[in-house]
């Protein structure tokens, strides 16, 4: 990867938030030169991305859109289920980020009473399902995720919770004894409920002893624990990489679950794989791991998923 000029820095650091938890850091410090460099390079400035391309933009998959954005932070784009944007702020901005107007690009904005998200769920009982994610969740105060978990699991329609987060590998020392503490005493008061993780991991370098012995200790306490990697040109775009990542994943206790094309945001067209390589390097994955480690390699839209 280039380094930019001090110049080019100066325009990246006014237009993109950087951040890299110490952790993460840490960890890229054990790693081969090589390996190191493929984890790193998902959060450091590069100068494409000061390029302006057709076909990207700052909300790629519409989620501001009226007819799907009934609050500041909940998007509700399938009958069953919302999203909702708990923070901006993340262990790590990734370069590539869906909801880069939120994260990367954040200059604060309006967020919408927990009361009034409720209301909203009471009025449509079809909606099963609440998936908090952000900005990355885990960056609230514990309790404050724990007391927002409650509120929604407290209501008959909502049998469903999920959180999606990069933490796992980012920084894991955010699940805390006292989050497995609140974890313990959730499941207790809500046997009924499901509640999962999906995490967002895209190597197998990413992976640490910490992350592995988190997932085991959700999973003492009956949390499953899923993955979603995005497709990443110079990153993970060859078959041996995500075979090495489907591995990792799978030893560890966490199912593969999706693999996303790159969602076309602002300054993000340096890392597009062409979905015709997708169609080809998932093939040659389908040699290389047994069917129950592959992820649905998708598409993301404000329509929803659809199959590549
Ligand atoms: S951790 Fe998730 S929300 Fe945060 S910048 Fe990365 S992709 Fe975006």
């Amino acid at each position: 990867m280039k380094e930019p000029t001090p110049d080019e820095k100066a325009l990246l650091d006014a237009k993109f938030r950087t951040r890299i938890a110490p952790n993460l850091r840490r960890h890229a410090a054990t790693l081969s030169k090589k390996e190191s460099e493929l984890v790193l390079k998902q959060f450091m400035p590069a100068v494409e991305e000061l390029r302006d391309e057709p076909g990207f933009s700052d909300d790629p998959l519409h989620e501001d859109d009226r007819d799907i954005h009934p609050f500041p932070d909940v998007v509700h784009n399938y009958s069953t289920k919302i999203l909702y944007l708990t923070t901006d702020e993340c262990p790590v901005y990734c370069r590539y980020c869906t909801r880069k107007r939120r994260t990367l690009l954040s200059k604060g904005h309006k967020t919408s009473a927990l009361q009034d998200v409720v209301g909203y769920l009471r009025e449509r009982p079809i909606i099963n399902e609440v998936i908090f994610s952000g900005g990355d969740p885990m960056m609230l105060p514990v309790e404050d995720i724990f007391q927002r978990l409650r509120t929604f699991m407290e209501l008959p329609s909502i049998g469903f919770m999920r959180i999606h987060t990069r933490a796992l590998t980012t920084a894991p020392a955010l699940f805390s004894k006292k989050f497995f503490a609140l974890l313990e005493s959730l499941r207790r008061d809500f046997p009924q409920k499901a509640f999962h993780f999906v995490f967002h991991i895209n190597t197998a370098v990413e992976m640490s002893t910490a992350a592995r012995d988190v997932v085991e200790k959700l999973a003492a306490h009956k949390v499953r624990s899923y993955a979603q990697a995005v497709l990443l040109k110079g990153v993970n775009d060859n078959a041996e990489t995500l075979a090495a990542l489907l591995k990792e994943l799978v030893f560890s206790g966490i199912q593969p679950y999706y693999l996303h094309q790159l969602d076309r945001v602002t300054g993000s067209a340096h890392f597009e794989v062409s979905d015709e390589d997708a169609r080809r390097l998932y093939s040659e994955l389908k040699t290389l791991v047994p069917v129950y480690m592959l992820p649905k390699l998708v598409r993301d839209s404000k329509q929803g998923k659809t199959p590549l």
